[in-house]
């Protein structure tokens, strides 16, 4: 299966709610992913005025995987999947909002804001 996008976000929505100075991800096509267990959900406003839901782990409160009417498929954090050794970032978003003491990735595409 192509992945059509790796990578992560320094924006301080991400940096919010991961806890951490940035989130990375998988974007990958809906029905794709397999969830086993419930997750509970809530939405926020993205920066391009796109409703964000964010789905996490009703048990643990782990971020599992995020929808957007502007994405086409479902972002799914590296951390919540079985196996991610195979996953390697391609960009970086909002580098100009990553914290002054993070080393950006060596190989990725960095990008100020989101485009
Ligand atoms: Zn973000």
């Amino acid at each position: 299966m192509p992945v059509p996008f790796e990578g992560g976000c320094h924006c301080g929505d991400c940096q919010r709610i991961a806890g951490s100075p940035f989130v990375t991800g998988v974007l990958v096509p809906e029905g794709s992913v397999k969830i086993e267990g419930d997750l509970k959900s809530y939405k926020v406003e993205a920066d391009s005025g796109n409703a964000l839901i964010r789905n996490f782990c009703p048990e643990c409160g782990s971020r599992i995987l995020v929808e957007s009417e502007g994405m086409d498929g479902v972002g799914v954090s590296y951390a919540s999947m079985d196996d991610n050794s195979w996953l390697e970032p391609a960009v970086e978003f909002y580098t100009g909002n990553a914290q002054p003491w993070v080393t950006l990735c060596a190989n990725t595409q960095k990008l100020k804001e989101m485009t």
